[in-house]
């Protein structure tokens, strides 16, 4: 579904991914791992072309989504980014009410019918969970919900977008206990409908919830393959280190 082909990147001068070549399986949960700065975030803003905010960044090779490149010069940005959603640490819900939240989306794409932009709001907040918990305070300003419910209200707003791959980077770091469970049963029955890429420092997490696991250091890609084997039989000494905590 996802190909990142033989991707480096640099910011200024410094050398940030090396020739990194990972496949991400569809309707599978993929769970990049690794060092702080080794470069995660870096490889998951790849995969929506989000780097290219930050100045000074220059990338060579190539994401293929679908078997398209990604990094055409003709490649509509906001459309990517749409079909490529992404999730960052803290919540970032817009300081508008719950119900625009996710409908923001969907009238940037033109929707303006008020039932189906209605159906479609709801059937977001159903996927995440949060439809019992919001619905008499749809018109509420977002900032009023919890941190956990911010969380997967903005996980709504993705999927709203009706995207392919959902990129997810800490989604529950900045969580509480509880909050993360439901994020990680969340994120595991997601995966029926999209395609997840999740980037987390949490090992036991990633083996909880990831199909497939990318272990990164120092902007390379050490190992990837199916999560239990990674844990259960890494061929690299440093992955078993990071694993185990060693590191
Ligand atoms: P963490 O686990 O701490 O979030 P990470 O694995 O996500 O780390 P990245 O954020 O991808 O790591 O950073 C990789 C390297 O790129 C780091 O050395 C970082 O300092 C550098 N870097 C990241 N973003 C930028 C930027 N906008 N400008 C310059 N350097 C950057
Ligand atoms: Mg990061």
């Amino acid at each position: 579904k996802l190909v990142v082909d033989n991707f480096s990147l640099w910011f200024s001068q410094q050398q940030v991914l090396d020739r990194i070549a990972l496949q991400i399986p569809a309707n599978r949960v993929t769970a990049l791992i690794g060092p702080s700065g080794c470069g995660k975030s870096s490889l998951l803003r790849a995969m929506n072309r989000m780097n290219e905010l930050m100045l000074e960044c220059r990338s060579e090779g190539d994401v293929q989504l679908d078997g398209q490149s990604i990094y055409r010069v003709d490649t509509d940005l906001a459309r990517l980014r749409c079909r490529v959603g992404m999730v960052f640490q803290k919540p970032n819900p817009f300081p508008k009410s719950v119900y625009d939240n996710v409908a923001f989306g969907l009238r940037l794409q033109g929707e303006r019918s008020h039932r189906r932009l209605d159906e479609q709001v709801e059937s977001a907040l159903k996927q995440v969970g949060l439809w019992s918990e919001v619905k008499q305070r749809l018109h509420q300003t977002a900032l009023s919900l919890s941190t956990g419910q911010q969380q997967r209200l903005v996980i709504a707003r993705a999927i709203a977008l009706q995207p392919e791959v959902l990129l997810l980077d800490e989604p529950a770091s900045a969580l509480d206990p509880i909050s993360t469970l439901k994020i990680e049963e969340l994120i595991y029955e997601l995966k029926a409908s999209y395609t997840v890429v999740i980037v987390t420092h949490n090992m036991q997490q990633a083996a909880r919830i990831s199909d497939f696991t990318a272990f990164l250091n120092q902007g390379r890609l050490v190992e990837w393959g199916e999560t239990h084997t990674i844990f259960t039989q890494p061929t690299s000494q440093h992955t078993e280190d990071y694993i185990t905590g060693r590191f």
